[in-house]
């Protein structure tokens, strides 16, 4: 049986979706702030998290922040409102997924049962995979740790997911349809300018700091990844736009 832990302080909420996920035949544990969330998450070791944005003790965004240096259990947030940015800062640090508020609850099930199968694939996978290698760069999918001619480069689990994919079809043009699907899973239909925006965090992070020229825009396709030895100054960031 799955043990979903749900953070939130509005306890109508909280009560609702407890009864819908043991209705679903869900094992419920109940954090009502952030604080506490955060050590039932480390403490109780849930297969996934709902997590309120907005909570007393402690934000959403940190304990969100400091679970995931701990584990990668899926985290799915609940944001009040719905905009790019809190998207994007909410899957920058570390969540897998997000519901805005309200809700349907046959949506947030839908996304759970995603969720907790990704991460079962991802653990069997993990421990069949080796490291990926090229021209200095390393990437071991089952330490997520990412490094550079022996330096250890820091990066989210979505920054990490999306560099493993594209690693793992190097030399292959993939299209941002393909990351969205692959990497992001769901829940961004159409809104391809996120795979924009973490390429461009993936460089910053990457090519800028090591100089190289290792992610590459295939115009009208999408990205490319491919070492290359001479960097091609400039040219791809402004392709980019
Ligand atoms: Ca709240």
């Amino acid at each position: 049986m799955s043990r979903i832990l749900i953070v939130e302080d509005e306890k109508r909420i909280a009560r609702f979706l407890e009864l819908e996920l043991q209705h679903e035949g869900y094992e419920v544990l109940l954090a009502e702030d952030g604080r506490s969330g955060l050590d039932k998450i480390l403490q109780d070791r849930p297969d996934l998290v709902i997590l309120d944005l907005m909570l007393p003790e402690m934000s959403g965004i940190e304990v969100c922040r400091r679970a995931r240096r701990e584990t990668d259990v899926p985290i799915i947030m609940l944001t009040a409102k719905d905009d790019v940015s809190d998207k994007v800062m909410g899957l920058d640090i570390g969540a897998d997924d997000y519901m805005t508020k309200p809700f349907a609850i046959e949506e947030l099930l839908a996304r759970i049962r995603v969720g907790l199968k990704k991460h079962r694939a991802d653990g069997v996978g993990a421990a069949h995979e080796g490291v990926l290698r090229a021209g200095g760069l390393e990437l071991d999918p089952v330490s997520y740790e990412v490094s550079y001619q022996g330096k250890a480069i820091n990066l989210t689990k979505k920054e990490f997911d999306l560099l493993h994919y594209l690693m793992a079809h190097a030399g292959e043009a993939v299209t941002r349809e393909q990351l969205l699907k692959d990497v992001w899973e769901y829940g961004f239909a159409g809104d391809t300018n996120v795979v924009d925006v973490y390429i461009r965090y993936l460089r910053q992070k990457l090519d800028v700091p090591h100089h190289l020229h290792s992610i590459h825009t295939i115009r009208s396709v999408g990205y490319m990844f491919r070492m290359d030895a001479d960097r091609d100054e400039g040219k791809d960031a402004q392709e980019n736009g």
